[in-house]
């Protein structure tokens, strides 16, 4: 059974973005296996899963500093199409930490070329993360996916033919 400890990243990112990819990316429906972002970010997570030997090994952010007594994690994208889904994936990273290592407070970073967001980590927003997480946890077990609608995210997404007919 699907459980909390199952939420990825990816999952966070994918189901901000459109919920039938959430759904065919949990239930482990492999997309298209050619596309090359995909494949760019499967070597990616390869070489970082091979180099580090943190706790914390699988999140797949790029630096953790401490600043003044808080600590502010950075994530680099290759491309940023959906800068909420990427604030989300940053969000969910935070929240792992926070509870992880008992932390007091941490925001984060996202940087994709010349955009810098910055995420705050708030009481208020980890509490929606967390109402979230339950969302996604009783989502991902209905028994079949949301119809597919097209979005400006189909063009470029790697599910496209369980989708365009
Ligand atoms: S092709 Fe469109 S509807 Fe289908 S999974 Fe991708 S983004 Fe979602």
């Amino acid at each position: 059974m699907f459980t909390i400890d199952d939420i990825t990243g990816t999952l966070i990112n994918y189901y901000a973005t459109c919920r039938r990819e959430a759904w065919l990316y949990a239930r482990h429906i492999h997309a298209d296996q050619s596309d090359d972002a995909i494949t760019m970010g499967r070597v990616l997570a390869d070489i970082r899963d091979k180099g580090q030997d943190f706790p914390f090994s699988h999140l797949h952010f790029d630096k953790l500093e401490k600043r003044g007594g808080h600590y502010l994690i950075t994530e680099h994208k290759k491309t940023m199409s959906n800068p909420e889904a990427a604030k989300a994936q940053l969000l969910f990273y935070m929240y792992l930490l926070r509870t992880g290592l008992k932390l007091k407070k941490i925001d984060g970073k996202v940087i994709s070329g010349k955009t810098v967001i910055f995420v705050e980590g708030s009481d208020e927003v980890f509490e929606e993360l967390e109402t979230m997480l339950a969302e996604l946890v009783r989502f991902v077990q209905t028994p079949s996916p949301p119809p597919y609608e097209k979005t400006k995210w189909c063009k470029g997404c790697a599910y496209k033919s369980y989708c365009e007919g």
